[in-house]
């Protein structure tokens, strides 16, 4: 527990299931306001929002697409209609398409890049232009993956994504540090949530997918959450431009495990 959070507002994008769910549950038990966006699972936002309460914090859901400048305006006025204020902005929500990259349509490179790219941008910067206008010392966090460091054939399009996400988190945090604003990144390893449930299912590629973890097992989205609160807080005050690695280990090159090589 981080008793500065306490009171604090933060918006989460895709915050219906997964990580965003467990980042929401995480600020409710900090005592925090949340606003959880969803795009299109109003069950899942409001199962978010019972469990913030639940947790003793406050939370509203709204439907919104994050890959659109209305959509982060309206997350914004969420924010300031219901708690009055803002401080902490988490760009989470993301989605990945598989495709060969000599096959990979114009449109899916362009959906990965408008949510996974742009919508951390437009994300960014109506927080950023908040905290400038409010002299606020705001703390931003941006969804990365082990992907932005880690080449992931069949997926080019999200680990392009993922590796601008880096860059653009670096370069704004250095933009914005003598305001006090903290930007930092999380690059989470293989997370048990939607997005994985599928390939999941599948007992040879889960136990495919474990053997590329030092630590020999897939990671909880309440432990990405946890990392999301330190970096929130002012535990991590003298913290900025970094990424975060929840990875069990998957960044060290595992396939040098044993001494081989
Ligand atoms: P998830 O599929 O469970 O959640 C992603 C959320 O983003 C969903 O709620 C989805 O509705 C939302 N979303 C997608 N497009 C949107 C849009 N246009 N507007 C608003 N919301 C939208 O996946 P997750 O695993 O919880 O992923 C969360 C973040 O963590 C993503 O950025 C993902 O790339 C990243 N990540 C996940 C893993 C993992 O193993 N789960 C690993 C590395 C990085």
């Amino acid at each position: 527990m981080y008793e500065d959070l306490k009171g604090k507002t933060a918006v989460i994008t895709g915050g219906s299931k997964g990580i965003g769910h467990a980042i929401a549950e995480r600020f409710g038990q900090e005592g925090m306001n949340v606003v959880i966006n969803y795009n299109s699972d109003p069950a899942g936002a409001e199962s978010a929002v019972a469990s913030v309460e639940n947790k003793g914090g406050h939370a509203v859901a709204v439907q919104a697409d994050i890959s659109t400048e209305l959509g982060v305006q309206s997350l914004l006025d969420a924010a300031v209609e219901n708690f009055g204020d803002l401080d902490v902005w988490i760009n989470n929500a993301g989605m990945e398409i598989k495709s060969p990259t000599h096959e990979l349509s114009l449109d899916a490179w362009n959906k990965v890049t408008a949510i996974d790219q742009t919508g951390v941008f437009l994300g960014s910067r109506i927080a950023l232009a908040y905290f400038k206008k409010h002299g606020k010392a705001g703390n931003i966090i941006n969804m990365s993956s082990v992907h932005e460091r880690i080449p992931w054939p069949t997926f080019a399009s999200y680990a392009a994504a993922k590796g601008s996400v880096k860059l653009f988190t670096q370069t704004i945090a250095m933009e914005y540090a003598k305001d006090n604003i903290r930007v930092n990144a999380i690059g989470p390893g293989a997370i048990n949530t939607p997005i994985n449930a599928q390939k999941f299912a599948d007992k040879a590629q889960y136990d495919q997918t474990v053997k590329m973890v030092p630590m020999d097992r897939i990671g909880d989205p309440e432990e990405v959450a946890a990392g999301a609160a330190w970096l929130a807080s002012n535990e991590s005050s003298y913290v900025t431009g970094i990424t975060l690695f929840i990875d069990g280990g998957m960044t060290l090159y595992p396939a040098f495990k044993d001494g081989q090589g």
